[in-house]
């Protein structure tokens, strides 16, 4: 039986272009201007930095109950302090990030949530049938799961640089796939600001995403049928372009957005596969499962010695 493996992120991939999706998730290719351009390598790396030291600062809060709440806050900074060297983040840009998660939790001290577990990984089963031949597991990571007196929420923390828009994210793929995945009909964007001329009541700001069943059960088949594509796409080696994806202008005129547009404005062949070699590189590998190995090893010998 074949298996399939998807997440939120190749899900989004596979819906907008077939070609993008075998590109950035099978050949792994990502362009090397961007890889290596430091503004937008510091803008990634910010969002990863943010991301590890709330995932110190929540393990701290359940697993080392006896630590004050100021406590964890200053491990969590120091931890970051370190990582961010590992990260190639100035000191700047590294004070910056360690500003905002401060004030986020000083912001929410006392709040009702309770932490229950960080960056809970799964890996579902979605689909099987012997008629088609296939197996498909739905896979994820949730930032954070919490009590509350109206029952276990899952939380997923979201660095930005604007406000988000609520409508916007109740559809997105990724946190249908949690409510699911965890067997919920409430699920929580918990949106990090981090604009410094707002107050902190105006940039942290939770989103509380609702779901009935019939949503989430719409969103499981659509899973499937995007889940088969993928297996007739993989067995017949055939990755068809989405020109619409490529990004137009409502007047029609095309502007270029798409990551791999030099590669598409090229002849197939030797001129395409010169402009792979040339101007693209293989990106690190990345699973919801084993993107924190690092982070992992440094915590747990943290919360072991605090
Ligand atoms: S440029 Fe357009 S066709 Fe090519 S991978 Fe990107 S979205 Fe797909």
């Amino acid at each position: 039986m074949d298996n399939i493996v998807v997440d939120s992120q190749m899900l989004n991939a596979l819906s907008s272009c077939a070609y993008r999706m075998n590109l950035s998730f099978i050949q792994r290719l990502g362009p090397k201007a961007e890889m290596q351009d430091p503004s937008k390598v510091a803008l990634l790396e910010s969002g990863d930095l943010l991301h590890a030291i709330f995932k110190v600062f929540y393990t701290l809060r359940i697993e080392r109950p006896d630590l004050s709440y100021s406590r964890c806050i200053d491990l969590s900074c120091n931890f970051g302090r370190t990582y961010a060297i590992k990260l190639n983040q100035t000191l700047d840009e590294s004070e910056d990030i360690l500003f905002h998660a401060v004030e986020y939790f000083k912001f929410y001290e006392g709040e009702i949530w309770v932490p229950m577990h960080v960056e809970k990984p799964f890996a579902v089963k979605l689909y099987e049938s012997e008629e088609d031949n296939l197996r498909i597991i739905y896979d994820g990571i949730v930032d954070l799961i919490v009590d509350t007196p109206g029952g276990l929420l899952g939380v997923d923390h979201k660095k930005s640089g604007r406000k988000l828009d609520g409508a916007g994210l109740a559809l997105a793929n990724q946190f249908k796939g949690y409510a699911w995945a965890l067997n919920m009909r409430h699920f929580v964007v918990n949106e990090v600001g981090v604009q410094k001329t707002k107050k902190p009541a105006d940039r942290f700001l939770r989103h509380t995403l609702l779901y009935t069943d019939e949503i989430i059960e719409e969103w499981r088949k659509n899973v499937i049928y995007r889940a088969q594509e993928l297996a007739f796409f993989l067995k017949n080696n055939t990755w068809p372009q989405n020109f619409t994806a490529c990004k137009m202008t409502p007047d029609g005129q095309y502007q270029i957005a798409c990551n791999y547009a030099e590669i598409c404005k090229t002849d197939p062949g030797k001129p395409r596969d010169f402009v792979k070699a040339e101007f693209f590189a293989e990106k690190p590998e990345w699973s919801p499962q084993t993107r924190d190995v690092e982070i992992d090893a440094i915590m747990a010998e943290l919360v072991q010695s605090a």
